[in-house]
Formats: structure tokens, C-alpha cells, sequence
């Protein structure tokens, strides 16, 4: 890897004092309002169009691209369309469907497993809390951040992907290594209406300009605000 490069998506270049914890914020916001303005249409990339479905396809795309996810659910969703069509599908024909996402065993189970959960506690339905949410086989507080924010528009937290985790840490919005604890930091830092759709906008950002192992940091409408920027 090009050393200029590998610094860029491992550390901060520039060396600067600590930020206060106000001034943090203050570029946290400015960040996103640059973002925003980028991407106008962000929104969660795996097609849906109701709870039921979303929940699905991100049981889904664990391990798997969105693209990928969005291949295998328009035969899913027009085939089982009810908690309890997935709760009474054939596990080894289930396998099959999915097979393509990858760890296609063990989305059965939790997909199933959620469905019949569904059907028994919460009469077919997609509950609309956290804690409803994360009893459900399979079902973490990711997946649920996601369920809450993109269909029930509830800001319980914030998702952390690959590329949310990798970009909070090189726009330094967040110094910790876990999911969890970077959730915490951002959730700290963020307006509460802005904790969806931030995820939402690192993940294109991720995709079209921050991309792992190559940033195109002279294209970047945050490289000012960047302590990672290698412009
Ligand atoms: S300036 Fe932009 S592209 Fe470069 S590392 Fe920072 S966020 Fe990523």
C-alpha cells in the first residue's frame, strides 16, 4: 500500500491540539451540514417497503453488500409476505433462497426464528421499540437502530457500519475501535435528529469519496474539517 495513503486511513496527519469538547460538536455539525448538502438523498440503500421487509433484509446483509441484499429480496418479499410466511418457511429451501448473501445457515435460523417470534409475541407485527426489537432472535441493537430510524423514523441510536466506523475515527469524531463505544461517542456528539441520517451519510460518503484504503481527500467537501486529510 502507498505509505501516504496507508496514513491517511490509519491516523490523523495533521497534528493539532485537543478540540474542547464544545468545539468538537461545532465541527461535528458542521460536518454534517456539509454532508447533507452533498448528499441530498441519502437515505438507507436496501429497497423495502414495509418494517417487516426492512427487517429482513438487514438480518440480511450482515457480511453482505447492500447490492447483493437487494438482488435476493424481490423474490423473497413476493413470497413470503407475513411474519407468518417466514415463520412457517422450509429451512433448507429458505438456505437456498439466501444462499447468495452468505452465512446463509444462520440468517435462516435468525430470520425464522425472528418470524415466529413475531407471530407469538407481537400478533405478526414489527414492534416499534428497542427493547421489543432487540428480544427478537437475531435481532441486535444495529439491526434495530436501523428498523427504528429508516421506517419508524425513531432516532434511538446511531448504526455503525464498516464505513461509519472507519470514517468517525479518521474524521476524529470518535477515538474508540468498538461499535458500541463509537455508537456512544457519536450519540454523544450528534443532535438527536441528526443520528440516522449520519449513518446514511458516511456510508455514501464510504462508498463514492472516503473509499477504504483510497480517500479521495482533494474531491472531499469535508477535507477542512478532517484532521486525516491528505489535502
Ligand atoms: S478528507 Fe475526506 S476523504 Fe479524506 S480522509 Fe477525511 S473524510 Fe476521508
Amino acid at each position: 500500500m502507498d505509505k501516504t495513503v496507508k496514513r491517511a486511513a490509519r491516523a490523523p496527519k495533521r497534528s493539532r491540539r485537543r478540540e474542547s469538547p464544545a468545539e468538537l460538536r461545532a465541527r461535528a455539525r458542521k460536518i454534517v451540514a456539509r454532508l447533507e448538502r452533498a448528499y441530498p438523498d441519502a437515505r438507507c440503500a436496501l429497497n423495502h417497503t414495509n418494517a417487516l421487509e426492512l427487517l429482513v433484509a438487514t438480518i440480511l446483509s450482515a457480511q453482505c453488500t447492500d447490492a447483493r441484499v437487494n438482488m435476493v429480496t424481490p423474490h423473497l418479499f413476493a413470497k413470503y409476505q407475513s411474519a407468518a410466511a417466514y415463520a412457517a418457511a422450509d429451512p433448507k429451501v429458505f438456505e437456498q433462497e439466501i444462499q447468495s448473501t452468505g452465512f446463509f445457515r444462520n440468517k435462516t435460523k435468525s430470520i425464522v426464528g425472528m418470524a415466529q417470534a413475531l407471530v407469538e409475541r407481537h400478533g405478526g407485527q414489527v414492534p416499534d421499540t428497542m427493547e421489543d426489537l432487540i428480544r427478537l432472535p437475531g435481532v441486535g441493537r444495529k439491526t434495530a437502530n436501523v428498523v427504528l430510524g429508516s421506517w419508524f423514523g425513531k432516532n434511538e441510536g446511531v448504526v455503525v457500519d464498516t464505513h461509519v466506523h472507519r470514517i468517525s475515527r479518521l474524521l476524529r469524531l470518535t477515538r474508540q475501535d468498538t461499535p458500541e463505544k463509537i455508537e456512544r461517542d457519536l450519540m454523544q456528539l450528534l443532535p438527536r435528529d441528526k443520528w440516522t441520517v449520519f449513518s446514511h451519510l458516511l456510508i455514501l460518503h464510504g462508498r463514492k469519496v472516503c473509499i477504504a484504503r483510497r480517500p479521495k481527500c482533494e474531491e472531499c467537501v469535508v477535507s477542512d474539517l478532517c484532521p486525516s486529510s491528505r489535502v
